[in-house]
């Protein structure tokens, strides 16, 4: 493969969050401290060497971004504050912006000003929408319902999809990593696994409390989806699908509340350094929760109707999460690790 060296990286990898990297003057205490780190295998500082000189090939087709499980223990022991647990998540955030074909997840982090100014086109098609319709409570909440299923379909086929394959070209076939096919059936569990259980996060020994938050907050998304894209639960008179919505939309918000806590008192290490798509996402997930869990209320206590603007605003926050941040923002993070491991797994295997 050949090797492209961009002077200009380290500068570049700013607009994505990273510090001063020129400050690392290669003590390998971030190494030392890393439980990631073998022998062969210097994690992280590998990434901050070849982020320094500009070695943009070789991070191009690395995974070892999306491996690093941000502990922050990195960040904390570096005598320089080169921040090593930053650029980690400066790299991921590049290369989802390499991965996506449309060049709009990399404009969008790279620009605040014009990540809100896609919210707010968004805001002002859902009002369109809304007088188009003339504020027909059942047309736009069927819409609504309908959304959810198209927006699930067309974001996977023809941006989630392609982004995925192009990881694939990039980490596995470009570099020439030989894998037999059926390496990738007996792999794939790999891939199920940490969807799943995100149990990479339990690789930091003082992990535990943040592995079963992402675990509970991942059960809850992944059901609240379901239930209301499946089983229509803003439409169904089943008491049980009706609870089961609560329970999933009341986990999203308070697990969110607590994040978003952690990035406003900057508790960890991992929750100092906050990126506007990190905002962005917990932020949305979070009103995602609340607005589903009290639309559902209204529906309940016949309050909807003469408060419309409650489904509108819920809408508005499901549009921009369907059409914003789970194609070109840190949703894909999500996906992106989790092909990780199985793309790991697979070059392990052969
Ligand atoms: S601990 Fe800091 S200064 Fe030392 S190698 Fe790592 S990033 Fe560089
Ligand atoms: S954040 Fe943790 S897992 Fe990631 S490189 Fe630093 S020490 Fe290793």
């Amino acid at each position: 493969m050949a090797t492209t060296i961009n002077p200009k990286f380290s500068k570049k990898l700013t607009d994505y969050g990273a510090f001063d990297l020129n400050a690392c003057y290669n003590c390998g205490n971030c190494t030392a401290v890393c439980s990631l780190s073998t022998e062969d295998d210097s994690f992280p500082r590998e990434m901050v060497r070849y982020s320094v000189i500009g070695l943009e090939s070789e991070i191009e087709s690395s995974l070892k971004p999306w491996l690093c499980y941000y502990c922050g223990e990195c960040s904390e022991t570096c005598p320089r504050e080169a921040n090593p647990g930053e650029l980690m998540m400066s790299l991921r955030r590049w290369l989802t912006a390499k991965y996506e074909w449309t060049g709009l997840s990399g404009l969008l982090y790279r620009s605040l000003p014009i990540s809100i100014a896609f919210f707010v086109l968004v805001l002002a098609g859902v009002i369109a929408l809304a007088f188009y319709e003339k504020f027909d409570a059942e047309k736009i909440m069927h819409f609504g319902h309908y959304f959810e299923m198209f927006a699930i379909a067309g974001v996977f086929t023809f941006i989630l999809l392609p982004n995925i394959i192009r990881m694939w070209w990039l980490t596995v076939i470009k570099p020439k990593h030989k894998v037999k096919f059926s390496s990738y059936i007996t792999q794939f569990w790999e891939f199920l696994v940490h969807m799943f259980t995100q149990k990479r996060a339990l690789g930091c020994d003082d992990n535990q409390v943040r592995w079963f938050e992402h675990l509970i907050l991942v059960i809850g998304y992944l059901s609240l989806l379901f239930t209301t894209v499946f089983l229509d639960w803003f439409g169904t008179d089943n008491m049980a699908i009706i609870v089961l919505g609560y329970v999933e939309s009341a986990v999203i918000f308070i697990v969110t509340f607590l994040f978003m806590s952690e990035r406003m008192t900057k508790s960890k290490e991992l929750s100092k350094h906050s990126h506007p798509s990190d905002w962005f996402f917990v932020i949305w997930l979070f009103l995602m929760g609340l607005s589903a869990f009290a639309v559902r209320i209204f529906i309940d206590t016949d309050l909807l109707t003469n408060n419309f603007w409650l489904y509108l605003a819920h809408l508005t926050i499901l549009v921009q999460w369907a059409l914003i941040i789970v194609p070109f923002g840190k949703w894909t993070h999500f996906l992106y690790r989790s092909f990780a491991m199985y793309f790991d797994a697979l070059k392990k295997a052969n």
